[in-house]
């Protein structure tokens, strides 16, 4: 069975681990590999590796990164299938959801080859009689990410492109469920030019990531995924002196207004709900059914939730693909279940569905729970699967409190075709990534990507600019080219 490796220092190589965790095939319920776990003198030789090239990347033009970024580029549409390929494999999602991801991390390496222009610093002429004052911004040196399991493509190409591009090297820790795409970027980036030691990739579980945050020669971490490990991240990476950006988990409301469509928004909850099996952090998990919308909303929801195909990624006529693990599918069945005795109705009950020829699979199929309510288990908890839960409420307004009275803050959207309404929603909502009519809202890669309260703990959402000053540290410049022979020097504050 094949081992997967750690990518240190332009590389294959086991360092010297010998603790494995199995990676499962989703549809097929089987052990397919074997991914290696790193210890902390793992950790050590990766850092190693990317601090002695930070010391010639630090220094490298802007040419030469955005030439091998591009390169970098071509070369991520050049092995698309066979990355989407890998990727549902691992993680079970269908083929071309796999590709969405891919395309939509790309686009962040579209962004920092621009990084020429993004790093552009401003110029002051005379502030004062014969001075000038300028900024610049400088990387910091080496940087962490560690990803979580759901995009284990698009997820990492979040942090990567950008801190490389502004002149840090780079170390990954990705899931350890779907460890295999983060490798093929590793040669991706060596066919590319990128120079060894600038992007490496250790696998493991809490002991890397424990001895990453703890590491006194990495400067900042980029964390996604689950809020308790976010603020565990946040916490301990902080304590060591790092600057830290920790992106937590989610329960996004959608709120449907009378005056939708309500065919249109149903179609669009139903892929947002159970596209990727619900394992998206910008995922629909909570449709808000205001006023008469509710009834006729769920009658087309359990229609189409019925309709949704369930199968292996691997077939082209698969809506939705397995969960992760079987763990995760017990969780899922458990939260169904749990909602029932608490008093939901189960519109739609995906917890028996078995997929032929695939009996081993962690399948599940989707579930329409309604009338749920803010007190239960169903809505309180990221259930993170195929489940969309439906609260009704009587108002816009009684919307608006509920979804501010959530934890958490990632993404929400309104069906309307009432501008007043989608406005005063877009303001009054404490969300940090908001749809009118748009089910996903997902920032592109020039804006920055990031949720509020319990999603996102620290004070910096990810790529576009956000990204680019997070892995930056500014200085300003005051300069005097004296030119006469007055050598004078105030002893107060200069004032001209
Ligand atoms: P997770 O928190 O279990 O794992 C994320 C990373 O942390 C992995 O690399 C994992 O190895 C590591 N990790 C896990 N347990 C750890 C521990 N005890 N100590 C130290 N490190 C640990 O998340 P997941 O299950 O891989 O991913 C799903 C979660 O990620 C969901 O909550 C989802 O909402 C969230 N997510 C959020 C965003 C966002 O942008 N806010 C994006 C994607 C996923």
């Amino acid at each position: 069975m094949n081992t997967i490796e750690h990518w240190i220092n332009g590389a294959l190589t086991p360092a010297g681990s010998t603790r494995t965790a199995p990676v499962y095939n989703p549809a097929t319920g089987e052990q397919q590999a074997s991914v290696l776990l790193a210890e902390s003198a793992d950790v050590d030789t990766a850092v190693s590796a990317a601090a002695k090239a930070f010391t010639s990347w630090g220094d490298s033009s802007l040419s030469q990164r955005t030439r091998i970024l591009f390169a970098f580029r071509e070369l991520l549409v050049k092995h698309e299938d066979e990355l989407a390929r890998i990727i549902s494999r691992e993680h079970g999602k269908v083929i071309d959801d796999a590709r969405g991801e891919i395309v939509r991390g790309r686009e962040v390496v579209e962004y920092a080859c621009g990084i020429a222009d993004a790093l552009k610093g401003s110029f002051s002429d005379q502030v004062s009689r014969g001075v000038d004052v300028h900024d610049f911004r400088q990387p910091l040196g080496v940087v962490a990410g560690i990803t979580p399991f759901n995009f284990p493509i698009m997820v990492p190409l979040w942090m990567h492109p950008v801190a490389i591009a502004t002149g840090n090297t780079f170390v990954l820790k990705p899931s350890e469920r779907d460890p295999s795409a983060a490798n093929l970027v590793a040669r991706l980036y060596a066919e590319a030019g990128l120079p060894d030691g600038v992007f490496n990739v250790v696998h493991g579980d809490k002991v890397a990531v424990d001895a990453l945050l703890d590491h006194p020669d990495i400067s900042a971490v980029s964390f996604v995924g689950s809020t308790p490990i976010a603020k565990y991240v946040h916490e301990r990476g902080t304590a060591s002196g790092k600057r830290v950006q920790a992106l937590g988990g989610a329960k996004n409301h959608a709120v449907v207004l009378p005056d939708a469509d309500l065919e249109y928004a149903a179609n669009h909850l139903t892929a947002a709900a159970f596209g990727s099996a619900g394992q998206r952090c910008m995922a629909i998990s909570v449709a808000v059914a205001v006023g008469e919308a509710g009834d006729r909303l769920v009658e087309i929801l359990a229609r189409k939730a019925r309709e949704v195909t369930v199968g292996p990624g691997s077939d082209a006529s698969s809506d939705m693909g397995p969960v992760v693990t079987s763990a995760a599918r017990a969780r899922v069945i458990d939260a169904v279940a749990q909602s029932g005795k608490e008093g939901a109705t189960v519109v739609v009950d995906g917890r028996a569905l078995t997929v032929p020829g695939h009996e081993s699979g962690f399948f599940v199929g989707p579930s329409l729970l309604d009338n749920v309510t803010a007190k239960m288990q169903a809505y309180q908890e990221e259930i993170f699967g195929p489940v969309l839960a439906v609260i009704r409420a009587a108002t816009v307004d009684e919307a608006i409190a509920l979804i501010n009275a959530n934890p958490y803050g990632n993404g929400t959207a309104i069906f309307t075709g009432s501008g007043e309404s989608a406005r005063r929603f877009q303001r009054e909502v404490k969300v940090g990534m908001i749809g009118v009519n748009v089910p996903i809202p997902v920032p592109m890669s020039y804006y920055s990507f990031g949720g509020w309260k319990d999603s996102l703990i620290g004070d910096s959402p990810i790529h576009g600019p956000a990204g680019v000053r997070f892995y930056t540290r500014a200085k300003v410049v005051t300069t005097r080219w004296p030119h006469t022979e007055n050598h004078s020097a105030a002893f107060t504050f200069p004032t001209s």
